[in-house]
């Protein structure tokens, strides 16, 4: 029995000072391949289902799996995380379906892509952290709109991102706002904007501080010590994978995504979770092109699939060491989430009382 809230998985890496990657998956190679990673370094884990992955497994197949993996991974707490989720029915049926965490995006409407106002997503978000922690669930807001800083647009993927152009102000949580926010709506976690976008084209240069904000986060956290903050679009887009895609008929053109030591000065600043798609994907898909560029006669699946979730596994390892993720399944004795939603109900986990106590 090892399926962990993120409320208590994050709580646990503020009072360590690590951060957990979130890793997107859609399939059974993927989650076998981040359970043994986080198996061979001892990581506690966040497996994240977008609503496109939902529909792409089935809720019913995703579920069961995520069962399979508790049972064959019973030492690893692995949290169960609905990724942007656009209303209230999204984070609901993920809970029902066994998911222990869900991110309500009220930054964006229902539609996952017209930029939503401060009200709507402080009420559709307060709403959802409501219904959730009474059954002890755990809920990630996010505040700003995910977009590049660069090209001024959103980026979207499996259907959630904005549309059309968006302004600096936007794309960069404000501080003081962010207090209010997550005051009003007691979220256990919150996404901020800081210039990352989704996808795998994030920054045509090495990105510095004119187009990765860092210093958003350290404001962010300065004001809010005892809230978890969320990197999304953090893939760091290695080159070594891009080449491997290209030298076997790929044509990625080139990019950069978010350098692993941006993000470990992150950490730093209160990150605990991490977002992480594009690289494992990236990972996946060169070991594909390898496979059919080496071997043209090659048709057992199982031929392509094994060294992706080979590769998926290395990156996902090197990930925990570098988060300092690894090390500390062990260390965590998982809080049943009936006992969560008692403590939520108590005032024993809003951010005033954290802060209070921080005080
Ligand atoms: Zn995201």
């Amino acid at each position: 029995m090892a399926r962990i809230t993120l409320r208590q998985l994050l709580d646990h890496a503020a009072e360590r000072g690590y951060a957990v990657p979130a890793f997107n998956i859609n399939n059974m190679e993927q989650g076998l391949a981040i359970m043994d990673a986080a198996s061979a370094c001892d990581a506690p884990v966040i497996i994240q289902a977008s609503r496109g992955a939902r529909s792409y497994a089935n809720d019913i197949m995703l579920s069961r799996m995520m069962d399979a993996l508790v049972e064959i991974y019973p030492d690893i707490p692995l949290c169960i995380h609905q990724d942007h989720g656009n209303n209230e029915a999204t984070c609901l049926t993920a809970i029902r379906h066994g998911f222990t965490s869900v991110m309500m995006d009220g930054s964006l409407m229902a539609d996952g892509k017209t930029p939503a106002s401060y009200d709507y997503n402080v009420e559709i978000t307060a709403t959802v952290a409501e219904m959730a922690h009474a059954v002890g669930a755990s809920v990630e807001g996010e505040l700003g709109v995910l977009g590049s800083l660069e090209s001024g647009h959103g980026e979207a993927e499996d259907g959630h991102g904005a549309a059309g152009a968006l302004t600096q102000e936007q794309m960069l949580t404000d501080p003081d706002q962010a207090v209010d926010f997550v005051l009003q709506t007691r979220v256990d976690a919150l996404a901020i904007a800081c210039g990352t976008s989704h996808g795998a084209y994030k920054f045509s240069r090495k990105p510095d501080g004119d187009i990765l904000a860092m210093h958003v986060i350290e404001a962010i956290h300065e004001r809010l010590p005892n809230t978890h903050l969320v990197m999304h679009g953090s893939s760091s887009v290695p080159q070594e994978l891009q080449d491997i895609i290209n030298a076997n008929g790929g044509e990625m053109p080139q990019t950069f995504g978010v350098p692993v030591e941006e993000i470990v000065r992150g950490i730093r600043h209160g990150v605990r979770k991490v977002n992480i798609d594009t690289d494992c994907r990236m990972a996946m898909a060169g070991q594909f092109r390898k496979v059919a560029t080496a071997s043209p006669a090659e048709f057992d699946p199982r031929k392509f699939l094994k060294p992706a979730m080979d590769a998926m596994r290395d990156l996902c390892r090197a990930r925990f060491e570098a988060f300092g993720t690894a090390g500390n399944a062990g260390r965590i004795k998982v809080i049943p989430m009936d006992e969560m939603a008692k403590r939520h109900a108590g005032g024993l986990l809003d951010p005033q009382m954290s802060a209070a106590r921080a005080a």
